[in-house]
């Protein structure tokens, strides 16, 4: 096609795919220097930028566990990781070094990669910290001092993704195909899962350092004609690079979903979007009218899978699938095994809600690496739970209603927030909510909902409260309904609900 954009594209630069090729194995040949091997631990803190798809393909050459670090951590948060994981080597995004003084052990070794304007711009970046410090290793020097590692690539480890830690710490999930026909069988399903095509034209705006975006990109980088890097996502800018650059492959989180409907109808309709043709949804739940408004818009391409970073992606939907199931996330995929429990471990009949468990029964088995023993929190017989609470219907789809932490006992009644922030969610004039309970004097539980208005918009709690009771029974209703300016999400679509919820905790007494 004439005047499209091909190759990887990061900060205004654009490498061919061979260009690319040859700088993961010049940061292969720069990790083997630096003392990296089979095994070891390589830590990458940057925003989605190309470097961070080179330093973590470039370690898994050498059969070095790429290992993302979020970048919205703090100090100590960064420093638990690196030293929990033993990496010899850190590559970070020059701005984001500055202030995490004491977050980098002895002995590690850190490559700074320059934060790119469009980095800066997007993340309101101070221009004085963008180039890397005085004397500072810098990335692409160093590639440039190294030839491309020849021969074939060791058998690759995987990326060790750190879980975002509901208690204590992070824990690292660290698994490794035990060989080249079980890595190719994983590279298979993901790319059936993600639909990965060769030829894909694709942009990666959710945070690389989150597992499936990550898995996503990796594998992507080395399939697309073009792969574009946005450190941020924009609903319009998103939409007109698909216009523009025609693109055909999405990973999205709902979040997404609900910024881009939400935009003008008249700005929404300046961008075509019919080059798309695999868009895929997962992370967090996507509330069924904003699915079926997007699948209307898309058209029948959105795709959606539900699992988690210790399970890999283990149920799959397509649009059809959903249209014919509403609210559901599908079907476990080939050669997974899923099974909604009771308490006693027993597999519930369809219709009944329990805890979610399952195994893709080919994919590589995880530990949590330096606490083997937690694995043993979660896992029942092999299968493995990543907390959530949902139900089969009769024809074997999978619903979830919640996860089990965010799950509202109120007056012996169990209430999952996620089916009430769905409602309130589609109400005119609101933005974002997050629904969690509260401690009350009668019920134990009370809801409390906190909404954020579209901008311009004013919402009435009592207003808002008659319009859910319109679609949901009395008793879901939260008692109390709280307008606030901002909701924080992290960048994987999740709602923060822990930290919003733990002040009204603490004030318990
Ligand atoms: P933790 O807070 O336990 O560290 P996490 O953010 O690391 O959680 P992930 O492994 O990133 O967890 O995400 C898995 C969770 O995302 C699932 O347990 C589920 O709650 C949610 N999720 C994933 N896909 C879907 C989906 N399609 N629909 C609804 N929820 C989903």
């Amino acid at each position: 096609m004439t005047g499209l954009t091909n190759g990887i594209v990061s900060g205004g630069v654009i490498h061919d795919a061979a260009t690319f090729d040859e700088r993961l194995r010049r940061a292969a040949s720069a990790f083997a220097t630096l003392g990296v091997g089979n095994g070891d631990c390589v830590a990458v803190l940057m925003r989605n930028d190309a470097p961070f798809l080179e330093a973590s393909l470039g370690a898994q050459r050498l059969g070095a566990y790429a290992v993302p670090v979020n970048w919205h951590f703090k100090s100590e948060e960064v420093r638990y990781i690196l030293e929990d994981c033993g990496a010899r080597v850190l590559v970070a995004h020059a701005d984001l070094l500055r202030g995490l003084d004491d977050a980098v052990p002895d002995g590690v070794t850190v490559i700074q990669v320059p934060t790119t304007p469009e980095i800066a711009a997007a993340c309101r970046v101070p221009a004085e910290l963008l180039a890397p410090t005085p004397g500072a290793l810098v990335w692409d020097e160093l590639l440039a001092r190294h030839a491309p590692q020849e021969g074939p690539p060791a058998p690759a480890a995987d990326s060790m993704i750190y879980t975002s830690g509901t208690t204590g710490h992070p824990k690292g999930v660290r698994r490794r195909p035990a060989s080249a026909e079980d890595r190719l069988r994983v590279e298979q399903m993901r790319d059936l899962v993600y639909g990965l095509q060769q030829g894909m034209r694709t942009a990666v705006a959710a945070p690389m350092y989150h597992s499936a975006p990550n898995a996503f990109s990796l594998r992507a980088v080395r399939l697309a004609e073009l792969f574009v890097c946005l450190p941020k996502f924009d609903p319009e800018q998103l939409l007109a690079l698909i216009d523009r650059e025609k693109l055909t492959h999405l990973w999205l989180v709902p979040t997404m979903f609900v910024r881009m409907l939400k935009l003008p109808a008249e700005v929404r309709a300046k961008y075509d979007v019919s080059s798309l043709k695999f868009v895929i949804h997962a992370g967090a739940p996507c509330p069924p009218d904003v699915k079926e408004a997007v699948i209307g818009w898309f058209g029948p391409i959105v795709h959606e899978y539900y699992g988690g970073t210790e399970s890999g992606p283990v149920v799959f939907c397509d649009s059809k699938e959903w249209l014919a199931h509403k609210g559901t996330v599908g079907k476990p995929i080939p050669g997974s095994i899923v099974e909604v429990q009771d308490e006693n471990g027993n597999a519930l009949p369809a219709g009944e809600r329990g805890e979610i468990f399952m195994r893709i029964g080919f994919y590589p088995d995880f530990t949590y690496h330096n606490l083997p023993e937690k694995r043993a929190e979660i896992d029942r017989k092999g299968l493995i739970t990543c907390g959530d609470v949902g139900y089969f219907d009769n024809d074997g789809y999978l619903y979830i209603c919640d996860r089990i932490r965010d799950m509202v006992i109120s007056g012996g009644v169990n209430i999952y927030p996620a089916e009430i922030e769905s409602v309130l969610a589609s109400l005119d004039g609101v933005r974002d909510c997050a629904v969690f309970g509260v401690p009350d004097a009668e019920m134990g539980e009370a809801l409390l909902a906190l909404v954020q208005p579209l901008e311009g918009r004013t919402l009435d709690p009592e207003a808002l409260r008659a319009e859910l009771r319109k679609h949901i029974a009395d008793y879901k209703a939260p008692k109390r309904i709280e307008i606030r300016e901002d909701l924080p999400r992290e960048d994987s679509g999740k709602i923060f609900k822990r930290k919003l919820r733990e002040p009204y905790w603490q004030n318990a007494g």
